[in-house]
């Protein structure tokens, strides 16, 4: 089921065949009819993440890169909505002419051909199958496995079966009756797992593995136990402990070539030594996709609370992140006094956006470190606008069609635009630094890329009504029209951006916007205490 962890599971699992010296990459199996994760809103699948190419993916790629440290493409997810567009296209293409175009064979074969094309390159491909099975949507997916696997071998082909062990807490039991009638479903589809790994909060101890290996017919050292951890950085070393990448290389009768985790050790040790660290900063993140009737959902926002930890881990600091509910405009200002350092990421619509730029105010005044991604650098114009330059309805026509002072607005190009799926600026795009400012310092580099999604853009009809006080203009695209980064040269860390940094950071390589943002609010923790 969603949520269980098969993302990280599939992750951890190309971590340590990456580890072992071969080339590989993870590919996303969503079962839903959706073309594409982009026109699905934030609570109800987590957040959208963004590829190099500009694919607006599954959060679940967002760990694949991080795990792997490498870019994975747009075809590393596959839709329903993707592999029928591309069948039901290629028959009004009459490449089909005279036959009828049937789910078995015609739209299994697209699927296999997408699996090897997408790992045509590399040595090994981590295929994770979203949903449960059992499920409607993922037939086809499942019976496309079973066809590969029944062409080629059990040494070309590895099945891993993610299961869930509940904890019943009346009796304080682990059950593994889920896991039996889960793989006895995925039997009926025609697939018989080689691996199980068994997710609980708990380890799997020795009688329930022997449960599970009797049962569901896989041998005892191939049940693997992955129980809750501090860190999912960590599950790559709880496999490892249970040999899982020698396991598999064992079944492809391939030879390690490599062992070396040391980097990620070290940076798990920094990770483990930052919680007892004196260095202590509070993180506020405001934000609206924040629950879902009675429940948060804290993946909304994932990449962004994973460049955090990756920039604390590596500066060695405690931190903690506070969740500020923009919609509640006047407890979300009281909350910001509070913080050390506060990050406005990115969103779409009209709600909560009030609490957003009392909060930045907040942060301007105040000289709290402050960090816009995306919308947080459109607000941040917006209030500057409003509140610095007299011009008091300013706005953006995402918020207000009819504002005066259209500081934020669609460029030309965009107002054609009719269709949501896919039509947003998306992907990496190049900016140009400008010198002497804090932006350029912290990246170290005058032409840097991030990645993009967003429609609306700072009115270059403003730009140089804006560009005062304190206001900077820190980075723009290379044809200087449009404005990429902004900061204000009387603050200790007030910058924005209309990219997403917080794609690229990675665990091994924290980035550089999310580390200056903590050390400044470690200066200000000091300063509170
Ligand atoms: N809604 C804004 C836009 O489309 C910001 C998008 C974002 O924050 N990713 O431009």
């Amino acid at each position: 089921m969603s949520g269980l962890g098969k993302g990280v599971t599939a992750s951890s699992i190309a971590k340590l065949i990456k580890e072992k010296g071969y080339k590989v990459s993870c590919l996303k199996i969503d079962p839903y009819v959706n073309v594409d994760a982009g026109t699905i809103r934030p609570t109800e699948h987590g957040e959208v993440f963004v590829t190099e190419d500009g694919g607006e993916i599954d959060q679940d790629l967002g760990n694949y890169e991080r795990f792997l440290n490498k870019n994975h493409r747009k075809e590393h997810n596959l839709t329903t909505g993707k592999i029928y567009q591309k069948l039901i296209n290629k028959e009004r293409k009459g490449e089909y002419l005279g036959k009828t175009v049937q789910i078995i064979p015609h739209l299994i074969e697209e699927i296999i051909e997408h699996i090897e094309k997408t790992g045509e390159k590399e040595d090994f491909l981590v295929i994770e199958i979203g949903g449960t099975v059992g499920d409607y949507e993922n037939i086809p997916f499942l019976e496309a496995a079973r066809q590969m696997r029944r062409e080629k071998s059990h040494s070309e082909v590895v099945f891993i079966h993610v299961t869930y062990l509940p904890i019943i807490s009346a009796i304080g039991e682990q059950k593994t009756k889920p896991t039996q009638h889960s793989v006895k479903e995925l039997r009926s589809e025609g697939i018989i797992p080689d691996f199980i790994v068994g997710r609980s909060e708990k380890p799997l101890d020795e009688p329930r593995k022997e449960k599970i290996s009797l049962f569901c017919d896989v041998k005892k050292e191939k049940v693997i136990s992955a129980p809750n951890v501090d860190n999912i950085y960590k599950i790559p070393v709880k496999f490892k402990e249970q040999k899982l990448g020698d396991k598999i290389l064992n079944q492809t009768k391939l030879k390690e070539k490599n062992s070396d985790l040391q980097n990620w050790m070290s940076m798990l040790e920094k990770m483990d030594k930052s919680k007892d660290s004196e260095k202590e900063v509070k993180i506020g993140l405001v934000g609206k996709y924040i629950s879902s009737g009675d429940f948060s959902v804290r993946d909304s926002y994932i990449s962004v609370t994973e460049a955090v930890k990756h920039a604390a881990g590596e500066l060695e600091t405690n931190y903690s992140i506070k969740w500020i509910d923009s919609t509640d405009s006047e407890k979300a200002k009281k909350e910001i006094d509070e913080m050390d350092s506060v990050i406005i990421p990115g969103g779409f619509g009209t709600s909560g956006i009030k609490g957003k730029i009392e909060a930045i105010k907040k942060c301007r005044e105040d000289k709290i470190p402050f960090l816009g991604l995306c919308l947080g650098l459109q607000l941040a114009v917006i209030e500057h606008a409003r509140n610095e330059l007299s011009l008091k309805k300013a706005n953006s026509t995402e918020i207000d069609e009819d504002t005066p002072h259209p500081v934020i607005c669609l460029l030309e190009e965009q107002k054609e635009i009719e269709n949501k799926g896919n039509t947003m600026r998306l992907g990496s795009y190049p900016a140009i630094l400008k010198k002497n400012t804090k932006t350029k310092n912290l990246y170290g580099e005058k032409r840097i890329n991030e990645r993009h999604r967003h429609r609306y853009e700072v009115n270059p009809e403003y730009h140089n009504k804006l560009e005062k006080n304190s206001m900077v203009f820190s980075g723009k695209s290379p044809d200087g029209k449009l404005i990429e980064f902004i900061e204000r040269n009387n603050h200790p860390f007030f910058i924005a951006t209309q990219s997403h940094p917080e794609f690229k950071s990675r665990p091994e390589k924290p980035h550089p916007l999310f580390k200056g943002l903590i050390e400044k609010g470690i200066d200000r923790a000091e300063k509170r205490n």
